[in-house]
């Protein structure tokens, strides 16, 4: 993908500060952190979006992701490890090659997610997303 910003950075057509790579995953610190440390891990061909990657491939890249976060564990101490996919527009993705962020927490590092739990009326409603869900899983 010609104009794809992280195929520009797999070919090393722009800069960024790597952490890991192998054959088919790259993992680099993100320009534009929501906690100092954020890394985001990227399959080096292009896939977007994530239904639409390869299952070992997603097999390779989750098992970088899990490494990046012993790391941020371990050499930045970070308490604990948010992993986020933003998949689509309505999720708020912003770069289409697909990717995970691994994000360091730490105690008051001022960052909170804006989660509103809601709460289904009828256990009918919930069983019935649940019906649906299950009837599309593939086998
Ligand atoms: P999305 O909203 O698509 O899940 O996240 C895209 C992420 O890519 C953002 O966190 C943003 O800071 C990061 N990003 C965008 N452009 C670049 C870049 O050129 N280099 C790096 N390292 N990160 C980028
Ligand atoms: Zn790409």
């Amino acid at each position: 993908m010609s104009n794809c910003i992280f195929c520009k950075i797999v070919r090393g057509e722009l800069p960024c500060e790597k952490l890991y790579e192998d054959d088919s995953v790259l993992a680099f610190m993100d320009i534009g952190p929501i906690v100092k440390g954020h890394a985001l891990v990227i399959p080096k061909a292009h896939h977007d979006p994530l239904t639409d990657v390869p299952t070992e491939l997603l097999g390779k890249i989750m098992t970088v992701v899990q490494r990046i976060a012993r790391a941020q564990r371990d050499g930045l101490g970070a308490d604990g490890v948010n992993i986020h996919q933003a998949n689509g527009k309505a999720a708020g993705q912003e770069v289409w090659h697909t990717h995970f962020h691994v994000i360091p927490r730490f105690a008051n590092d001022g960052h909170s997610w804006n989660w509103r739990a809601q709460k289904y009326e009828q256990r009918e409603e919930m069983q019935a997303l649940a019906g649906k869900i299950r009837g599309a899983l593939p086998s």
